[in-house]
């Protein structure tokens, strides 16, 4: 697993800044070296849907099984917080807009 590179100039961004991004949703980001916007591929797009629907998916799975709600509960915030420390490395940049589907 990577951090996501700028497709100019190869600057790497820091978890925390992408990160901040992933909080805010946005589509256009910048690149603090060489001032690029770029945009995140749709492939990173669906991993990263994919990695924030884990969680849920998993303790839906549980909860099926007859595991207590609060033990659910727990597993389900687990993962979230798992998700959101992995969310930042499946993001990758291009210089292009790419089309949602
Ligand atoms: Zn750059």
């Amino acid at each position: 697993m990577n951090l996501p590179k700028c497709c100019k100039c190869n600057h790497e961004f820091s978890w925390g800044s992408v990160f901040r991004i992933s909080l805010k949703f946005s589509q256009e980001i910048k690149c603090p070296k060489c001032g690029t916007k770029l945009y995140l591929t749709m492939k990173s797009r669906q991993k990263m849907s994919l990695t924030t629907s884990m969680p849920l998916v998993i303790s839906l799975v549980l909860q099926a099984f007859g595991l207590p709600f609060k033990f659910t509960m727990l597993i389900f915030l687990l993962f979230l917080v798992l998700a959101m420390i992995v969310v930042p490395f499946v993001y990758s940049f291009v210089d292009k807009e790419e089309p949602l589907w």
